[in-house]
This record gives C-alpha cells, structure tokens and sequence, in this order.
C-alpha cells in the first residue's frame, strides 16, 4: 500500500495551514506553523510570487483535501468518480464520500493521532463496523453504523491510551456519538457541509478535476 513517507510538517507549511498529521504535537508550541506565527512554504528561500493563476488555485485545494485526508492521487481519483455520479452537488458528493471514510470516523472521533495511524488500525484489520471486521480505509460509513475495535488486550489498550491523550483537544463531531468506556462510534447521522473541518472551494478542485 502505497503512502507518503517524507516530512509531515512540510505538507501544512506548503498549504499553508495546519493539517493536523502528528498528533499530540499539532496543538503545541513546537508546530513547526506555530513556531513562526504564520505559514511559511518549504525550501531554502520564501520567495512571495504574485498572482496565482487559475490552476494554481485549483491544484492548491484539491492538495490541501488530499494532504488533510492522507490520500494519495489515485484514491483521490476513486472519490471524485463516485462524486460525479452522484446526482447532487458534485463538490459537496465527494467532501461527503471522503469524511464518511472509516480511517477518517476512527480519527476525527479522536481514536487516532492523524490520518495514518487512523489508516493503519484499519487496514491492520483492528476495527470493526456493527460486529464485523473491516480492513478497508475506504470504507463508507452510514447513518446508524457503530464501529468498534479489537478485543485483543494490547491493541485496546493502545486506543485507550491514544483516546485519553487525545480528549483536551480532539472534539468529536456532532455526527458521531463516542462512548469513551467501550471505545466504540455510533454514526448518528451523515455530516453536514457546514460540519467540514477546514475552510475549502471544493468548486475549484471539481472544475480542475473535470478536465
Ligand atoms: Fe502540521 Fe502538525 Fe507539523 Fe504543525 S506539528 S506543522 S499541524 S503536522
């Protein structure tokens, strides 16, 4: 399985925000955004360029989507097919489809310090959806769904320990109803546009995607 191994920290600083993908440390002072009050791009020298052009627009929020999620350019792909052959708003399909993943349930309910550990405990087969094991990240929760983990003793005790850490920061969204003593998710309803977790023109990567 395929996975983007270099510096975390260079992904937000290119976007220029912060996308959440080290944990604990995200919400501290030694955010590498944090530590110099404003975003700064990767590389040697800072250069401000001037007007950004149309595509440029566009690939720097089909990006930002991409790097928040942890997906890479095919999985991407895979999403916005389904997104168009929804019958609604194609931007609002495919920002539903990617936060009804199941590695994105297991993080933002805070199960999870960012997208590939959440990725990993899926796909190492340690979760479950209502009593069944399910090793697809990709897999698309609906309303009603609960998700569970392992009984195995170390595993458990592993997303205790990670929940308890994650709980002064992490807040479960409305449309997930956590239950901390027996560490499992309800999917109460399927999210809102306005419950996305970062500001995005999902317009401008539909209108570079359809290319
Ligand atoms: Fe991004 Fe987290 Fe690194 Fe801050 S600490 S720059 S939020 S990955």
């Amino acid at each position: 399985m395929a996975r983007y191994i270099g510096p975390k920290c260079r992904l937000c600083r290119r976007e220029g925000m912060k996308l959440f993908l080290k944990g604990e440390r995200c919400h501290t002072a030694k955010c590498a955004i944090a530590k110099r009050g404003d975003a700064f791009p990767p590389g040697g020298r800072a250069i401000k360029r001037g007007r950004v052009s149309e595509y440029g627009n566009q690939l720097r929020e089909k990006q930002r989507l991409k790097r928040y999620f942890g997906l890479l350019d095919r999985q991407f792909r895979g999403v916005f097919d389904r997104a168009i052959k929804d019958r609604g708003n194609t931007g609002t399909a495919l920002l539903n489809i990617i936060e009804r993943r199941l590695d994105n349930v297991v993080r933002q309910s805070g199960f999870s310090l960012g997208p590939a550990s959440a990725r990993q405990l899926v796909a190492h087969g340690l979760v479950k959806v209502n009593g069944r094991k399910v090793d697809r990240p990709s897999y698309s929760v609906k309303a009603g769904d609960v998700i569970s983990f392992t009984s195995k003793e170390r595993p458990r005790k592993r997303v205790a320990e990670i929940l308890e850490g994650s709980k002064p920061f992490q807040v479960c969204p409305s449309w997930l109803e956590r239950d901390e003593q027996a560490l499992t998710v309800k999917v109460l309803r399927l999210p809102a546009r306005d419950e996305f977790p970062f500001i995005l023109r999902e317009q401008l990567i539909v209108e570079g995607a359809s290319k």
